[in-house]
């Protein structure tokens, strides 16, 4: 494959972007290639090379690059009649009926224009609400770029992950692994009374794929209850992709407080949005007291592309087809694995995949999985799926960078860059595709 417009073009983006890119999961050694354009499942780079794209824009992508007759004709309309006034429009309401109508805990949505937004703003609302500082994340967990969250450590021994954020806010989070109700317990027995929230993702997404193990979301829901906390589901992966239109609180019968959304809400444009009970969501101003406001917030042309695109699932099999796609590459690649590298185990549910490079048995775990794939409690494989953080960290490796990301990508399949960032199926992709895919991952491994 020729690259050379792609290292042009990451040349003179050094010298005026830090590190060469906007997001910084985008940089790879040695160089990224720079997309010309999408075409349905796939995706041209600026040497016109073609690749199978299983990144899909890092989960907004749903239905893939081509958007249907619908949505692009609502896109096109809106961006033609002015893209945007600082007034309300109807699309915001029918996307917020459409939200409040198909996912089981939300009645009211404030819409934001990225996940991070969502979960700066859902953070703050749970503590506006309760009066309490002090929230609960995962460890491995990640809510997007936000100060509350960006920290590392256990339980109360937490500090910033980043540079730049006082050591202050990570004061006020407390850390424990997913899928640990003992941990989980114990948070609450000693700080119960000043917490505002537990900020979960209902599958760890960006650290994973991980399951929740049966109980474990229960847990927390008792655990909030029963203190007076908040129970936060970070559903911006999951939304929309895990469980359909319910969305993953459906698939797993939980009813969090508060839902925050990302990615496909948007159909593709940058978006966020805190949803849940309207006792809850009208702690916002102006119907409440909890500064929440933004200028691009229910951007009519995203508004427009995501209600579109869920309208079309709805009316269309996609999950059906997406979910079928992905669990025939899944066991596909357990095939493979099986005969050429068993040390390594899939991972993955619903459009969600992953290989990880490890099959070293948790040793953090008892109980059984949710997962409804091939993390099912009756798996043979089961014993060798990771339950937490910790047990997707043991199977970090440069392997993934030489092996996966460059022989992968040779072979026409574009996959994430960072190891444990999930990778997608959308509606575009084909039996082809996924053929293909498997026969890629064969000869790279
Ligand atoms: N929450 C989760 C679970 C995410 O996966 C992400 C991004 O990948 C975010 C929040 C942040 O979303 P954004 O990148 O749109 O700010």
């Amino acid at each position: 494959m020729n690259h050379e417009q792609s290292r042009e073009l990451y040349d003179r983006a050094l010298s005026v972007m830090p590190g060469g890119v906007n997001s910084s999961v985008r940089a790879v050694r040695p160089y990224p290639f720079f997309v010309q354009k999408g075409d349905g499942g796939h995706v041209v780079d600026a040497d016109g090379n073609r690749y199978i794209d299983y990144v899909m824009g890092y989960g907004p992508l749903l239905l893939g690059h081509d958007m249907p007759e619908s949505v692009q004709s609502a896109v096109q309309q809106r961006a033609a009649e002015g893209p945007m006034y600082g007034a309300p429009t109807e699309v915001e309401v029918e996307l917020a009926e459409f939200v409040a109508r198909h996912v089981p805990s939300v009645e009211m949505t404030r819409f934001v224009n990225s996940g991070t937004e969502a979960t700066v703003s859902a953070v703050r609302l749970a503590r506006g609400y309760t009066g309490r500082d002090k929230i609960v994340v995962m460890q491995s967990g990640y809510h997007g770029a936000q100060e509350s969250t960006l920290v590392e450590g256990e339980g109360d021994h937490t500090s910033p992950s980043s540079p730049g954020i006082p050591e202050s806010f990570a004061e006020h989070t407390l850390t424990i692994p997913f899928n640990d109700r003992e941990a989980a317990h114990d948070v609450f027995a000693e700080h119960g009374d000043d917490i505002a929230a537990v900020l979960t993702e209902p599958i760890l997404g960006n650290y994973g794929i991980v399951h929740p193990v049966e109980g474990f979301h229960e847990t927390l829901e008792q655990l909030c209850d029963d203190h007076g906390s908040l129970l936060v589901f970070d559903e911006v992966i999951t939304g929309f992709r895990v469980g359909g239109l319910q969305c993953a609180q459906g698939k797993f019968d939980i009813d969090p407080d508060i839902t925050t959304f990302g990615k496909i809400v948007g159909g593709g444009f940058p978006v966020g949005a805190i949803g849940g009970k309207s006792e809850l969501i009208e702690q916002f101003t102006p119907a409440g007291s909890v500064f929440q406001s933004g200028t691009f917030s229910g951007h009519p042309v995203t508004m427009a592309a995501g209600l579109e695109t869920l309208r079309y699932a709805a009316e269309n099999d996609v999950y059906s087809h997406v979910n079928g796609l992905a669990e025939r590459l899944r066991s596909g690649l357990q095939d493979i694995l099986e005969d050429r590298a068993p040390e390594y185990t899939v991972v993955g549910t619903d459009s969600m995949f992953k290989v990880i490079f490890t099959r070293e048995a948790p040793d953090s775990f008892e109980g059984h999985c949710e997962a409804g794939c091939t993390q099912r409690t009756d798996c043979p494989r089961y014993d060798h799926c990771p339950k937490n953080g910790h047990d997707v960290k043991r199977a970090e490796t440069e392997r993934w960078e030489r092996l996966f990301w460059p022989a992968m990508k040779e072979r026409g399949v574009f996959l994430t860059a960072n190891q444990f960032e999930s990778q997608f199926v959308c509606d575009a992709h084909t039996d082809e595709d996924i053929e293909e895919t498997l026969e890629a991952y064969k000869a790279a491994l």
